[in-house]
């Protein structure tokens, strides 16, 4: 059993593994569980998801507008996203409003990006990666979620 949050409504929707949770409608608002594109969230949101996804890696981008590996990471981020589908929850949190979680994570340098699993940071990546970078990685951190 996977379970996601809804993007919507935040609502944790339990998924069985034999079920493509990209088809997959929110319980409580009907909405789209996973649509397959990044979710740009804040604190709350965040905490959320970390709590809420379990058997699936959450992959964070934490980035800033400011900041141009950033700008050219994204397009790469949200290839990723559509090819990984139901596979994991990719998530963007904007460094310059939430210091505190980039304290928390000891985040140097941007673009970082982290990988947790089941609320437990289990890997990351500083710098700029490519889709097919960014795909390798989460795949095989899934894989692990599998055993
Ligand atoms: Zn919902």
């Amino acid at each position: 059993m996977r379970q996601f949050v809804c993007p919507s409504c935040g609502a944790g929707n339990r998924v069985p593994v034999d079920r493509d949770p990209a088809l997959a409608r929110c319980g409580r608002c009907k909405a789209e569980v996973l649509s397959g594109a990044p979710l740009d969230v804040e604190a709350k949101a965040f905490a959320r998801h970390l709590a809420g996804t379990k058997g699936a890696p959450v992959l964070v981008d934490v980035w800033a507008p400011w900041c141009g590996p950033c700008r050219a990471m994204s397009p790469q981020f949200d290839a990723a996203a559509r090819r990984v589908g139901s596979g994991a929850r990719f998530l963007k949190l904007n460094a310059d409003n939430n210091p505190e979680l980039c304290a928390q994570y000891a985040v140097q340098g941007i673009p970082a990006l982290l990988l947790f699993l089941d609320g437990r940071l289990i890997a990351r990546k500083a710098g700029l990666m490519s889709a097919d970078q960014i795909v390798d990685w989460v795949t095989l951190a899934a894989a692990k979620a599998a055993v």
